[in-house]
This record gives C-alpha cells, structure tokens and sequence, in this order.
C-alpha cells in the first residue's frame, strides 16, 4: 500500500455545509486550505432544506451563487396543529428552500472559485490532535497517505467518528425514550405554501419547505421508538390529504439519534465545526445557518492564529438556537401544553413574529419580556 506524506495549512475533514462554508471563510482570509470527504459530490443528506434568512445572507456574504432556480422564497413559518394554525413572517428578509443537491453544488463551485484544494472520496483514518496529523486513505484505490497540518477542521457531521477519536465525545446519552430521528422525502407537487409549514402529531413533527416550482420536501421528526415515514405522516390527516396524490421522487434517507454533545470544540490543533461540535435537534432548522456562523468565526481564529478565539466565540453562536430547540422540545413532549401554546401563538400572531424575531438573530432574547404577559394570558384562558 503506497504511504506518501505532504503538508497542509489547513486540513478539512467532510465537504458538508459546514466543511465547505468553513473552507470558504479561509479562503476568503487567504489561507491555504485542502478539503477531502469519502463520498463524491454532489452530496445530499436528510435535512428539512429551509434556510433562515440569517444562513441565507451568510451565503450571500460567502459569494456562494444561488440562482433563482435554486431559491424557494420562504416567508415564515406557519404551526398546523389538527384544526389550529399559528403563523409567523420572517422580520425583514426571507428565507429559501433549497434543495441540498443544490446547495451543496454552489458551496462546492465558490469554494473551488477561491482556490481550496476539494479531495473526493478520501476519508480520514485518524487524526492526532496535538501533532497536527491525519491518516487519510483514498477509498477507490485504498492509498495511505499522512497529513501534516497547522490546523485540522473537523466537519464530519452528526456522528462524528472523529469526534469520538479525539476523545470528545460526551458520554451523557438520552435515554431510549428521549432519542429522536429524522427523516425525508420529496414529493412532486407544485407547492401550496410559502412558508415552512410545520404539522404537529403526539409523536411527531412534518416540515414542508417548497424546494422548487414543482417539488416539495418533507421531514419528519419523531422520539421514541422507531416508526415508519408513511405511518407519521399518515397520522397528519391535514398534510397526508395534501400529499395523497404527489408522486414520491427522491429515496427515504433517515438520520438519528439526532442529541450529540461534544466536551470542547478545540483539542489541541484540531476543531470541531457544524454537527461535528455538538448538535441539540432538528426542530428549529437552523443548523446550516448555525454552522455557516461557526465557520466564520473559525475562519476568523485560524487567520490569527489561535484556536482559542474560537472556542471563546462558540457558546456565544449556539447559546440562543440551543436555547429555542431545548424550549420546543419541551413542548414535543408535553402535547397539552403544545396544543395550549400553539393556540395561544394563532390568537397572538404579534408575540409568535417577536420569537421569530429573536430566533432569527433579528431581535435580542430581551425583547420577549414585554410581550411574555400577552403569551401568558393567552396560555391561560
Ligand atoms: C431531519 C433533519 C432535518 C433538518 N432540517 C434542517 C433545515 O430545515 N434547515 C437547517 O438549516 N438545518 C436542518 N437540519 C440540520 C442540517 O442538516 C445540519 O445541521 C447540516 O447538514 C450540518 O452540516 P455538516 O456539514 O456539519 O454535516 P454533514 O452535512 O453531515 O457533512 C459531513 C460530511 O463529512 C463527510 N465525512 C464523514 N466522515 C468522514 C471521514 N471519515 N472522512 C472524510 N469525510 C467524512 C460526510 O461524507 C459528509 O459529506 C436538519 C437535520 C435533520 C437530521
């Protein structure tokens, strides 16, 4: 097996969202950077495709190209609990569906654009945080090769091998009853919303997000134990009436256990980016935007030099979605008191624009107080 060593300033491991936004960022700094992921472009994943307008005009300030064939305008998101519908709009600028084919297209277009070095199908061996190594090897023809790098970008997603390699994975796991997982699917139907529709079940949750003129995404989310696509959505009279005639056009893919916590995002010369550094659930679906934050404030330490400003700008970037997801998983598992707050956000559309608001970095977490009360009295009644 052929052993060959070269060196890099900066080694990305996983050309997913946060991978490439990161290797964007750098760039953009005019640092040297190399990228590699085991799969081939383009790469798709299970994800609800919307994006928020704070992700979407990261992008823009990335010089990520998305045409208007790419883009599905979102203008909020609407909750349809059983006969009960909340809506909100986004403040100021939309978000956009989007599909990930396509997105990922664009990030890997800009990214080649600037000059990063986008290795395919080579996947990470191991990586030794300290000395600033990893073992890589091409997955056709199974060549080793060793890496020498300043600083090591882990963006290998949600499971995260690294992660656990580099012994920062958290041991605290939810029990089997806590576990939550994900899946889609895209239907051809020309969508009906403009919004990112959310339907609620006692066991789970659909996103529709229009993703092109004719096609529709659907994710569902669910806790427990495992269940089947069609069964979920067939427990949403509302959403399997609207889908009952669409043809399915894309395979099922699923992801979960979605809850993974890492103890630190910097480990000697290594950090962890996107899903990779820790991830709460997919009920808020912001993750892309959250990632595209984190990679420039990465991008930013590495161009100084020091891991360290990254590890200080992190909880800062996660503290209020992790916030926003923890307090919508309370309501997913309290079903009362989900129905009670969706109902009171439909007689109180003003207070549900402030969260979202807030959620879209729009507003401060502070300017809830006021209209707390109103929330209350409509919780109440
Ligand atoms: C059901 C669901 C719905 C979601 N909906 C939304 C939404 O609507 N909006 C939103 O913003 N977010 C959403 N998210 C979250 C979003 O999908 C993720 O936050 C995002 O994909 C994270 O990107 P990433 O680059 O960190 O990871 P990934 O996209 O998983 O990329 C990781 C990459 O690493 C590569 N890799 C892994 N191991 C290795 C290795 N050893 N060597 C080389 N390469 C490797 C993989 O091939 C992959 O390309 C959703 C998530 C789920 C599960």
């Amino acid at each position: 097996m052929a052993d060959s060593r070269s060196r890099a300033r900066i080694l990305v491991v996983g050309a997913g969202p946060a991978g490439l936004a990161t290797a964007i960022e750098a760039r953009l700094r005019g640092l040297t950077v190399r990228v590699i992921d085991r799969r081939l472009p383009p790469i798709d994943k299970p994800c609800g495709e919307g994006l928020m307008p704070d992700g979407l005009s990261r992008l823009v300030s990335m010089g990520v190209r998305l045409g208007a064939d790419d883009l599905s305008p979102i203008r909020g998101i609407r909750y349809v609990d059983g006969s009960t519908v909340a809506e909100a709009e986004f403040p100021g600028s939309r978000g956009a569906g989007i599909r990930r084919l396509r997105l990922h297209r664009a990030l890997v277009g800009r990214a080649e654009e600037l000059g990063a070095e986008l290795s395919w199908g080579v996947e990470l061996l191991d990586m030794e945080a300290h000395r600033g190594t990893c073992r890589l090897r091409a997955v056709d023809d199974r060549a080793e090769q060793t890496v020498e790098a300043e600083f090591m970008v882990v963006a290998d997603g949600l499971r995260s091998p690294t992660r656990a390699s580099l012994g920062l994975e958290s041991p605290d796991k939810p029990e089997p009853e806590w576990r939550r997982y994900g899946a889609r699917r895209h239907y051809r139907i020309a969508p009906w919303t403009d919004h990112v529709e959310v339907y609620w079940s006692d066991r789970a949750e659909a996103y529709v997000t229009p993703v092109a003129p004719d096609e529709v995404g659907v994710a569902v989310l669910w806790g427990g134990r495992k269940a089947s696509f069609q069964t979920l959505v067939d427990e949403l009279p509302e959403l399997a009436s609207r889908l009952r005639d669409a043809r399915v056009i894309s395979k099922l893919s699923g992801i979960g256990p979605l809850r993974r916590r890492a103890l630190s995002v910097v480990k000697g010369r290594a950090a962890l980016v996107g899903d990779a550094a820790g991830y709460v659930d997919a009920i808020t679906g912001e993750g892309l935007s959250v990632a595209f934050h984190q990679a420039g404030a990465l991008a930013e330490a590495m161009a100084r030099g020091d891991l360290r400003g990254y590890a200080k700008a992190y909880p800062s970037i996660v503290r209020l979605p992790n916030a926003m997801t923890e307090l919508m998983l309370l309501l997913e598992r309290r079903p009362w008191l989900r129905r009670r707050a969706i109902r009171a956000l439909s007689k109180a559309p003003a207070v549900f624009e402030r969260f979202l608001a807030v959620h879209c970095r729009h507003r401060s977490a502070g300017s809830l107080i006021p209209v707390a009360p109103r929330l209350l009295r409509h919780l109440l009644l």
